[in-house]
């Protein structure tokens, strides 16, 4: 199928080649070595996915290569990720930085911190986790109630997060707390985003959730973690600004969970097709029934639409010009879409889809989270509703 998508791809064609090379060639003969009825992934088959592909320049690479990326635009990323949706490869999501990788709230930190934590997450030497939705602050993100109190030149934090991702692995954490400034004034309005070791004396794993494809999420606890100001992403200057420092970084979170749906939902349309075309009944193949074409048409048509305006709004990251609510737009659309065409695609798939170890069958658990991470569906719509006078 040729598509009119292909247009905002010129210039990274290259790239985007050598990614699916790497991924075909490399990643896929591990990955057909993988139990069929096993969702998890290895942690040290990921360690080597990472590292193998930041050697290669894919891993991180719209970081610049002081720092160990490769100093891609960032809409040869948002291919990239869409390249590794597309391929169904269980192991290409592992070979591109997402959410344990560098974070762009170190992209803001200290010097210090630069070099200390991002450089080695940057070549994928190490993981971390992001510590922000607490038990009563989710989309609410902000409404903390971990604190962070300055007591002379430390600061002591306390707390209990949950629903963090690779917690169990991460070599560092991030974690946002509201701040009191120790004034006797309590916690301010704003928020403080600290790096911490994951074996900093006071922090600690608590309850493991089961995700509902296999991935675990963590509660970590924090009992008086004592930090010295050198924990404080950003330095002095950056206490209370977390809020400021996470929005910055929220748009280019959204356009990688986008792009990853619409590669996720353009290879459960492929599947879709492949089947329609052979599977026969009533004496002909079901891709010759309007109501079979009607679930893989429609899905085309959404699909296009959604890379499109994924890839306008990376463009506009390049630029400069990216705002808040066309990342909401792109994530909005990207993950409802995919949603949408896994389902489709199982249901022209019968029973054959439904069945444990066929690809669908994990898709479609495994893309229910997209309308809830980076900001849920509703969410995303209160940011649009907003720029358009709403609200
Ligand atoms: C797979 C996965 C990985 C995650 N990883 C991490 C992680 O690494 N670190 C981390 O800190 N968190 C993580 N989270 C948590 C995630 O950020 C939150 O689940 C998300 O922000 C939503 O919060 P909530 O689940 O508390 O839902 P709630 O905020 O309680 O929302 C419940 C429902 O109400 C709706 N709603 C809420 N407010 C509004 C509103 N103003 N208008 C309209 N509707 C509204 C929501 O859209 C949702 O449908 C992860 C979650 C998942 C599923």
């Amino acid at each position: 199928m040729s598509a009119p998508s292909a247009v905002l791809e010129d210039g990274h064609r290259e790239i985007v080649e050598a990614f699916e090379t790497f991924v075909r060639r490399e990643l896929a003969p591990l990955a057909a070595e993988l139990p069929e009825t096993e969702d998890q992934v290895p942690y040290d088959l990921r360690a080597y996915v990472r590292k193998r592909s930041a050697a290669l320049g894919f891993y991180a690479g719209d970081y610049p290569e002081e720092l160990g990326g490769s100093g891609m635009p960032f809409t040869a990323v948002v291919l990239l990720h869409h390249a590794a949706g597309r391929s169904g490869c269980v192991l290409a999501p592992y070979a591109l930085a997402g959410s344990d990788g560098p974070s762009p709230l170190l992209r803001n930190g200290t010097p210090e911190q630069v070099e200390r934590h991002l450089v080695p997450l940057v070549r994928g030497e190490q993981t971390r986790c992001l510590a922000l939705t607490e038990p009563q602050a989710g989309s609410d993100a902000f409404h903390l109630t971990t604190t962070a109190v300055r007591t002379g030149d430390q600061w002591v934090v306390n707390g209990r997060k949950t629903f963090v991702s690779n917690a169990e692995h991460a070599g560092l954490a991030l974690v946002v707390a509201a701040t009191d400034l120790g004034d006797g004034a309590g916690p301010t309005s704003g928020a403080t985003a600290f790096v911490m070791p994951m074996d900093q004396p006071g922090l600690r794993i608590g309850q493991r959730y089961e995700g509902m494809s296999g991935e675990p999420l963590f509660e970590l606890l924090l009992d008086g973690v004592r930090l010295g100001p050198e924990a404080v992403i950003g330095g002095e200057d950056a206490v209370g600004a977390a809020t400021a420092l996470a929005i910055d970084s929220l748009s280019r979170g959204r356009l990688v969970v986008a792009a990853m749906c619409n590669g996720i939902a353009e290879h459960a349309l492929r599947l879709g097709v492949e089947y329609a075309r052979e599977r026969r009944a009533f004496g002909r193949v079901i891709g010759d029934y309007q109501h079979v074409q009607e679930h893989l048409v429609t899905t085309r048509a959404e699909v296009e639409a959604s890379k499109l305006l994924t890839l306008a709004c990376a463009r506009l990251v390049d630029e400069g010009t990216e705002s808040p609510e066309n990342a909401a737009l792109a994530k909005l659309t990207a993950s409802e879409t995919a949603v949408r065409a896994v389902d489709r695609s199982l249901q022209v798939h019968g029973a054959t889809g439904w069945v444990r170890g066929h690809p669908l069958e994990f898709l479609y658990r495994y893309v229910r989270m997209t309308t809830i991470i980076e900001g849920t569906s509703e969410v995303q719509k209160v940011i649009i509703a907003r720029s358009m006078g709403l609200n």
